[in-house]
């Protein structure tokens, strides 16, 4: 997901906001502070609806934030790594590189994030007790945020794939089935249902109940969202299975261009990427190979400075480069190839780089498989 800020990092998790995030925070902080509260509330000071509405609707992203945690954590338990965590404006999205390989994982990863938001929701119904002759704006605020949990629970476990709910339910037809791709099937087939049983309700409320035609906009919106996120769940699904049980030596491109290490900037755009219309190249001399250097590294040079710089100044050197083995399972590469952003590995067999594996190839490889109906 492009466009969001860097938070820092919580556990080596890369948390992010996406630009959108600003527009739900707005939302729900206006819709407390001016109808929510108010409403409920009438006797409070103006600014005390402003101040309860902030603190609330940053305490519902942190409960967010709890939520996707416990989906990370479980993950990374159960030896799968988490990049990042993005807070957007339907939620949040953990960034799991790898699919579970067994049914158990998966659905005690799924079912984490619901779990912890039925937690919170109870901590927050206990504090709203609590507090409940004391402090009525933090009575008020606990009792919103532990309703808001228990929905985003309820939500989350409708079992339309990729929903949490969707994944559960994926795990237990894997667990009983002992077939992941049907199952994937059928749990993408409900997602999609579920979200044109959204939009259908969204529309309908529009029609019936006009003064609530921002909820079902809404209810609508949603549902869009999650037919598009079932399809392409889906499809990237079909993709990891077809890739899966092919070796590295079988998708790689034989022929990877070197360079030597002393070649300008300006005579590798000229004489290499404009003639071949590559993007990476293998940078080695007499002695083996020194590193790559791709179009990324190019721009990170002035174009006045191009003829001043070598590629090995600019090149990923040896020792820091992802490689393959031959034998290696195209499907885990293409995780390595998520886990460390990169878009193109070189293959090494005993020190000596016989192929190379891009993104792209991968992608044309299983097209072509597909065309040809093998
Ligand atoms: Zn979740």
């Amino acid at each position: 997901m492009g466009n969001a800020f860097n938070l820092g990092k919580v556990f080596g998790i890369q948390f992010r906001l996406h630009y959108t995030w600003f527009i739900i925070f707005m939302l729900v902080t206006v819709s407390l502070s001016w109808q929510i509260f108010p409403s409920a509330y009438p006797h409070w000071p103006q600014l005390l609806y402003w101040v309860m509405g902030t603190i609330t609707s940053l305490l519902l992203f942190a409960s967010v934030v709890a939520h996707e945690l416990a989906h990370s954590l479980v993950a990374r338990i159960n030896g799968i790594p988490v990049k990042s965590i993005t807070l957007f404006i339907f939620g949040g999205i953990a960034q799991i590189t790898r699919e579970a390989t067994r049914p158990g994982a998966e659905f005690k990863m799924a079912a984490a994030g619901p779990a912890c938001s039925i937690v919170i929701g109870g901590l927050f119904f206990s504090l709203q007790i609590l507090t409940l002759g004391i402090s009525e704006p933090i009575a008020a605020m606990a009792f919103w945020l532990a309703r808001i949990n228990l929905m985003l629970a309820a939500f989350n476990l409708i079992p339309g794939f990729p929903l949490d709910g969707g994944r559960v339910f994926r795990s237990l037809l894997w667990h009983f089935t002992g077939n992941y791709k049907l199952s994937t099937r059928i749990a993408t087939q409900v997602g999609r249902g579920v979200g044109y049983l959204f939009i259908l309700g969204g529309i309908s409320i529009m029609f019936l109940l006009p003064h609530q035609w921002f909820s079902g906009l809404w209810l609508a919106f949603i549902g869009w969202f999650l037919g598009n996120a079932a399809s392409a769940s889906y499809r990237q699904a079909q993709w990891r299975a077809a890739l899966h049980g092919f070796s590295a030596s079988q998708v790689m491109t034989p022929d990877c261009p070197e360079v030597p290490s002393n070649t300008t900037v300006n005579q590798l755009v000229q004489g290499y990427v404009f003639t071949s219309g590559r993007r990476f190249f293998l940078v080695a001399d007499e002695g083996g190979l020194k590193g790559i250097v791709t179009l990324h590294n190019v721009k990170s040079v002035s174009r006045q400075n191009w003829d001043v710089t070598q590629v090995k100044e600019i090149m990923t050197s040896v020792d820091k480069v992802k490689v393959a083995h031959p034998n290696q399972d195209a499907l885990s590469i293409l995780e390595q190839m998520d886990e460390c952003d990169i878009n193109q590995m070189p293959v090494v067999s005993e020190g000596r780089v016989i192929g190379l594996i891009a993104r792209d190839n991968l992608i044309s490889f299983l097209r072509t498989r597909s065309e040809l109906r093998i």
